[in-house]
């Protein structure tokens, strides 16, 4: 148990996650720019100290969702180059310019806006354009013909890149990926016959590094899941991964009180859990208010004195009970892991994510932010 006496916390390894944008590098090799992404605190992990450590470990680029997140790592004196990758750019264009965030723009309609905004305002700004080849979510649907146009005639503006997202790039049971790179280049190749060749180009995100997609690398990949030590599990028939990386952050949660209760007694609300032997339980100081799933409620484990044990009926807002009748050694005042490892024993957030009926994703975003962060 820390010094401070948190009820629940999550330590985020420093060196883990420099170790992370390392093997990405290593994987995409040099002339392939890494966007670390930090967008929603950094999954979780913190933006600000996260962005150090990847600024630290050689990143050049940085992305975030909205210009609030851009503003918040200019202010904590991150210089990196920071892509916003889903904000209205017109809506926040005076932020944009004020922080020096580079917008993606998603519609030729923003993009005349947004050049008229800049109009008279001396240096032009750089944007990235966003093109929809497939994802059917942000982005530009118009043809080369059409986005060249549309650049030209937004002479306040620079277009520094050309960019789409795929839908489905660990599904190896359709071609969907394949089909949006030949979008992409086609477009790419149309612009450049116009004379648009932009410096960047950039379709990646974790799942095409990882499982050695090279022809969707481009000179730029956006990475976030990666860098936190995951990659999401392929389907169909998948190339070996060519990327391992180690999660970064562990959740843990400190025992309040233990006690003995005996066979049918009812544990928690709406007794959703009834022992069936006399049985120790400790509750621990974390609940669904601090992100632990109330999906987990009778499905859970958390790890305790190094073994994995069940979480016993209702996660309840502030504290969940856990079985620790085989370990003796739990007392008030000790530390259990409901994400990490102890010894030999695991729970990553892809595990607790199955059990809870979600994606890992969802578990690191949601872990809320009274659980402290602790930078190790
Ligand atoms: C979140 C996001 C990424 C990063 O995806 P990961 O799977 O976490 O690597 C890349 N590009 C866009 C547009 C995103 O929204």
């Amino acid at each position: 148990m820390p010094a401070f006496g948190f009820r629940s916390w999550a330590e985020i390894s420093r060196a883990k996650l420099a170790e992370n944008f390392r093997r990405v590098s290593a994987v995409v090799g040099d002339g392939v720019e890494i966007v670390g992404v930090v967008k929603a605190d950094a999954y979780g992990h913190g933006a600000v100290e996260v962005s150090r450590v990847l600024t630290g470990a050689g990143a050049r680029w940085l992305a975030v969702s909205s210009a609030e997140e851009g503003i918040t790592l200019r202010e904590a004196g991150i210089d990196a180059r920071i892509l916003v990758m889903s904000d209205r750019a017109t809506a926040v264009y005076r932020e944009l310019v004020h922080y020096r965030l580079t917008p993606v723009v998603h519609s030729l309609s923003d993009l005349r806006e947004l050049s008229s905004l800049a109009a008279g305002s001396g240096a032009p700004l750089s944007y990235h354009l966003k093109i929809d080849t497939g994802m059917g979510r942000l982005g530009t649907r118009a043809d080369a013909a059409q986005i060249a146009a549309a650049v030209k005639e937004a002479a306040n503006l620079r277009l520094e890149g050309l960019m789409t997202h795929f839908a489905s790039s660990a599904d190896y049971t359709n071609k969907q990926t394949e089909r949006q790179v030949r979008a992409f280049n086609r477009i790419a190749a149309g612009l450049k016959k116009a004379g648009i060749c932009p410096q960047f180009m950039h379709m990646s995100s974790t799942n095409p590094v990882a499982y050695g997609r090279r022809e969707a690398l481009q000179n730029m990949i956006r990475v976030g899941h990666a860098l936190y030590g995951y990659v999401s599990p392929a389907r169909g028939e998948a190339p070996e991964r060519v990327l391992h990386v180690e999660p970064v952050l562990s959740w843990k949660a400190s025992v309040i009180s233990t006690k003995e209760v005996p066979e049918h007694a009812h544990i928690g609300y709406g007794g959703m859990f009834r022992t069936h032997r006399p049985t120790r339980i400790a509750i621990l100081g974390v609940g669904y208010a601090d992100g632990l799933s109330h999906r987990l409620s009778n499905r859970g484990h958390v790890i305790a004195a190094g073994k994995l044990v069940p979480i016993l009926g209702a996660v309840s807002m502030d504290l969940t009970t856990i079985d620790v009748t085989d370990c003796p050694s739990i007392q008030p005042g000790d530390t259990v892991t409901l994400l990490g490892s102890e010894g030999d024993v695991s729970i990553n957030a892809q595990q607790m994510a199955r059990m809870a009926g979600t994606i890992s994703y969802d578990i690191l975003c949601g872990i809320r932010a009274r659980v402290k962060r602790v930078y190790v």
